[in-house]
């Protein structure tokens, strides 16, 4: 309003939505949302026409750049998660045993650590990329630095138990982040919320019976990893829907069972597992979600953030194996995340 009243009365209307914009330009640029990602994690491939493909990342930045929403966002290199940072989600003997198989991958080979997934030379590094993409965002979003926080990354973590890998996943991206948010930030109570068509079994594994987290998860029945109907602990908030669910029952299922816990629960911070693969156009799931969907559970996630959690939220990508459809996905999601409506 100051900044008003010192404008000569004689500029016109338009002058003044200039400087307004101009203003409001530079006062977003003070606290820009960020978008972590590394090309390490483009190197890491599981073999021909597997569909957790590194071109997955480039259909997400592609998207966010053709809608104009990189211009909202700052663009930072993942930096290599730690040891002591991994070792707050997983086992010390899988971390070894882990870093021994990489470690010895031959040069242009695959080594394969279960029927779907397997690791070449640069798995390790994108892996390491991708949880230390977590921990980054978690730094930025709590500290207040960036409100918000996207992470395009691969592999996904959600799969990734405290002591196995499986699923495309090695480290647990999200518990890393938010075992990091507890130990480094002092938060107390943390929201983990799961939209891919898959269970995050790897983070109920990680997560279960964890006083500082509520985790929210629908996925679809039947489907990898087989689990998730009877939950492992009294913070697990598992909703398995039937195939071909739609829009209706993924809408009821969040409205009725997720935003009742998260208002119960309070988040000081919300993580997101935010995978795309129950898109209509994505192979890998059957319950016939579009753009529209992400949106909206976008926006009730977003909701809960600026009542309990000063709107603080780290989203990272698990899923989502139809390029076209995963790209429009995370545009979709991230135009609300970032308030850019
Ligand atoms: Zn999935």
């Amino acid at each position: 309003m100051l900044a008003i009243a010192l404008l000569p009365a004689c500029i016109g209307l338009e002058s003044v939505s200039l400087f307004l914009h101009l203003i409001s330009h530079i006062w977003s640029k003070h606290l820009l949302a960020a978008y972590i990602t590394h090309i390490d994690c483009q190197k890491h491939e599981m073999g021909n026409h597997h569909p957790e493909c590194p071109e997955r990342l480039g259909a997400v930045n592609d998207q966010l750049l053709i809608k104009g929403l990189l211009d909202y966002m700052e663009q930072l290199d993942a930096p290599l998660a730690t040891q002591e940072q991994l070792a707050r989600a997983h086992s010390p003997s899988y971390l070894n045993e882990f870093a021994e198989i990489a470690q010895q991958v031959p040069e242009n080979r695959h080594v394969q650590i279960d029927p779907d997934t397997s690791i070449n030379e640069f798995s390790y590094q994108a892996a390491l990329r991708a949880a230390g993409a977590a921990v980054l965002a978690a730094n930025l979003v709590a500290s207040g630095q960036a409100p918000v926080a996207f992470c395009n990354i691969r592999p996904p973590g959600h799969h990734a138990e405290r002591s196995n890998a499986g699923g495309f996943c090695f480290f647990n991206n999200v518990a890393v982040g938010i075992r990091h948010a507890i130990a480094h930030h002092g938060i107390e109570r943390i929201a983990l919320i799961d939209f891919d068509v898959h269970h995050g079994n790897g983070s109920e594994d990680i997560l279960f019976d964890d006083p500082h987290v509520l985790m929210c998860s629908i996925f679809e029945k039947n489907l990898y990893p087989f689990c998730g109907d009877v939950p492992m602990g009294a913070n697990m908030v598992n909703v398995g829907l039937p195939t071909r669910s739609g829009s209706e029952a993924f809408r009821q299922a969040v409205s009725e069972v997720w935003m009742p816990a998260l208002e119960k629960f309070q988040p000081e911070m919300i993580f997101i597992s935010a995978g795309f693969d129950a898109h209509r156009e994505d192979d890998m799931g059957n319950l016939a979600l579009v753009e529209a969907d992400y949106e909206w559970v976008t926006k009730q996630i977003v909701m809960i953030a600026q009542r309990y959690s000063h709107g603080r939220i780290v989203s990272c990508l698990e899923g989502g194996y139809d390029l076209s459809s995963l790209g429009r996905s995370v545009a979709a999601h991230v135009r609300v995340l970032i308030g850019a409506d």
